[in-house]
Formats: structure tokens, sequence, C-alpha cells
């Protein structure tokens, strides 16, 4: 009997004309950043989603670390974020010295907790971080509400959320700033990317400027000025044009990209609801004034012990499945900063219970049903 083939758990992969654009951007000859492909990625980015100003960056971790850095922190300002989230959406504050005041998830999306917020804010808050987690929004109207009334930044990472709307309005545009990510484990990759996208006009020139090495060169580049020279703290925030091209080419193909991922987590949430009823695992909750982005899918198990035995039954079966996220206030520098174990239960708790299964642009309906068949025959 041959041993099937294994089952990623992702898989990057071109899926338009990804190829051809980064061929062209070689032999174009313009390989350093905001070249014609940069600036293609970032005008398709204006333009569907309606922001002032999105400019690509290295990273998302670099785009939050930008906002960090726009925010102008002080060494003991304070920042209200989710325990529950990847190290970047903290450490960006942290290295300016910001010290992160965690919070909690709701049960049912895992999102920020909202109604927690008020309580966590001092007059040294500067900013409150949601991350709309697997691509389903935040409950923005009480998080922009409690910010606004307390004259806070709300900033949001929406590594997971590109494309996706909360009651109509796209992800990425109810805060000051937004972090984008196209990391080659998100909906659109190119390898290693990101975006800041800027929604409060006031913060677009210092941005450009802090992107490129604290110089005006944008303005330069613009004809605003007549030389360009240092006037600012900065770094090089910049993707290569190469990698912008890539970029550009899965951009390109975002309705085909969102068309297969809703297929495929519709498909493995009709094949697992009777299952998951029968065995008190807890299915993704999308709200219905939510329309998500389809980043990921993932299941809730009973009890550490059964996550654990499940991950190993599906490799076992070629198939791999991974969890996250370790609760960063339990974490090894979540705790200098006074992190203790109850400060927030319900992460503590998903985080032993969840288990994100293979998703991604290439991933098969046989290769679902293989994944959806090997769970059926998991015994609890
Ligand atoms: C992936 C991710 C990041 C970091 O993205 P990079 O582009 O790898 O820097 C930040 N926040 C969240 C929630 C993420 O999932």
């Amino acid at each position: 009997m041959n041993t099937p083939l294994k089952i990623d758990f992702n898989r990057p992969a071109p899926v338009g004309r990804e190829m051809d654009y980064v061929a062209e951007a070689i032999r174009g000859g313009h390989h350093s950043g905001d070249g014609p492909f940069t600036k293609k990625a970032a005008a398709l980015l204006e333009a569907e989603l309606g922001v002032p100003k999105a400019l690509l960056t290295t990273s998302c971790t670099h785009a939050l670390e930008m906002m960090a850095l726009l925010l102008d922190l002080q060494p003991g300002d304070e920042v209200i974020l989710p325990s529950f989230t990847f190290v970047s959406t903290v450490n960006a504050f942290v290295l300016r010295g910001a010290r992160p005041v965690f919070a909690d998830i709701r049960p049912d999306t895992l999102n920020l907790d909202e109604a927690q917020v008020e309580a966590l804010i001092t007059p040294r808050t500067r900013a409150i971080v949601p991350v709309h987690y697997a691509g389903v929004g935040c409950e923005m109207d009480s998080l922009l509400e409690t910010a606004n009334r307390r004259g806070v930044r709300l900033l949001e990472d929406n590594a997971h959320g590109l494309f996706g709307k909360y009651k109509g309005k796209y992800l990425g545009t109810f805060g000051a700033l937004a972090a984008q990510s196209f990391h080659e484990t998100k909906n659109f990759s190119c390898g290693e990317g990101g975006a800041l996208l800027i929604n409060d006009p006031a913060l677009v020139e210092r941005a450009e400027i802090l992107r490129e090495k604290g110089t005006n060169r944008s303005r330069f580049f613009r004809g605003q000025v007549d030389k360009y020279t240092w006037v600012d703290i900065g770094s090089s925030y910049l993707p290569s044009d190469i990698l912008a091209a890539y970029l550009y080419g899965q951009l390109e193909q975002r309705e085909k990209i969102q068309a297969h991922r809703k297929r495929l987590w519709e498909f493995y949430f009709a094949a697992l609801q009777d299952w998951a009823q029968a065995h008190e695992v807890q299915l993704p909750h999308v709200p219905a004034h939510v329309e998500q982005a389809y980043h990921m899918f993932y299941l809730l198990l009973p009890s550490l012990d059964a996550r654990q035995r499940l991950i190993a039954h599906l490799r076992g079966r070629g198939i791999m499945s991974v969890f996250h996220y370790l609760p960063l206030h339990l974490s090894e520098m979540g705790r200098r900063f006074g992190g203790r174990e109850g400060d927030c239960p319900v992460t503590e708790r998903v985080s032993d219970q969840l288990l994100r299964l293979p998703f991604h642009n290439v991933l098969t309906q046989e290769e679902q049903e293989r994944v959806a068949e090997a769970i059926l025959e998991f015994n609890f």
C-alpha cells in the first residue's frame, strides 16, 4: 500500500501572474523599493480599501514598529493589547519603551474583549491595538467609542483580516493606522512583506520619512523639495520591487483567492459541524454583522490532552495541523511586565485547546476530505 501524500498545513504558491511580474521587475532594472510594482500594489490597496495611504513594508512586524514610532511613545507609556496574539503585535511597542497591558479575549470570536478595555485605561495609555483574529472583525463600534472618548489611539493589527469587513466597512480602515502581513502563511503573500495603512492623513508625511531612513526622499521624488536630506529618525522599511511584483500578482487574484478560501472554510464547517456538537468541540463563530476574511479554520478541543492526541492522530495520517498562540502575558517577557497565571483566563484556556487545520490557497477538496475523514475517526 502506498503511504498517502502528506497534506501540508500551509503551502505558498503562485495563483496568477506572479512569475511573469517577478521576471518583468528583474528585467525592468528597478530592483530596490518603491519601483513600479510597489506603486501598483499600494495603489490597488488604496483604491480597493478606500484608505488615504498604503505603504508597503518589509513585514507586518515593521509596519507595527512604524506605528509605534509614529506615536512617539515615551518610556512608561502603556498600550492595551490582547495576550492572545503573535509576539510582534507587542514587541513593536515594547521596542519603543512602552509597557504592554494585556487584555483577555472573547470566548466566542477569540478577539480582544472590548468590554475589558475601559478598566485598563490609565493616564499613561496611548493606544489600543485590537487583532482581528482569524480575519473576523473585532467589535469596532465599541472599541472606537472607548478610544475616542478617552483620547487614546486605535491601531489595528490586521495581519489576518485583509478584505474582511465589520458592518460593511473594510477591516484596516477603522484605526488611525493598520498593519497588514504578506508573510507566506497569510492569505496574500510575497514570502516576507507587509503594509502600513494610514487612515489619518496627518500621519502620512512622517510615515514616509520614517520608512525612508529618516529622509524626505519621497517628497524629493514628487518634486516637492529640490534635494533630499536627513530630517527625522527612521529606518529601512521598503521591500524590494521584485517582492512587490510577486505581491501584486497575488493581490490581482484577490477575488479568486478569497473565493477559494471561503469554499475551504465552508467545507470544513459543514463536514465537522455534527461531529463538533457530539464531542463538545467549538467551531469558529462569525457574528452576523461581520464578513470574515477566511484566514484560517480552527477547532477548540475539550482539553489539552485531546488537542495533543488529535495533532498526533492527524500526523500519523500525513496531515499537518498546528496550534498557537502561547499566552504572551505568561511568556518569559510577559512575566517581566507583571503577567501572572489567571490574568487572562480565556486566553489561557484557548491556548491549550486550539488546533488549526490545513488551510492554504492550493488546498484541494480531496485533501480536505481526507482531513475531515481522519478527524471523524479520532477516538476521544
Ligand atoms: C503574522 C502576524 C504578524 C507578523 O507578520 P510578519 O509579516 O511576519 O511580520 C503580526 N501579527 C499577527 C496577528 C500575525 O498573525
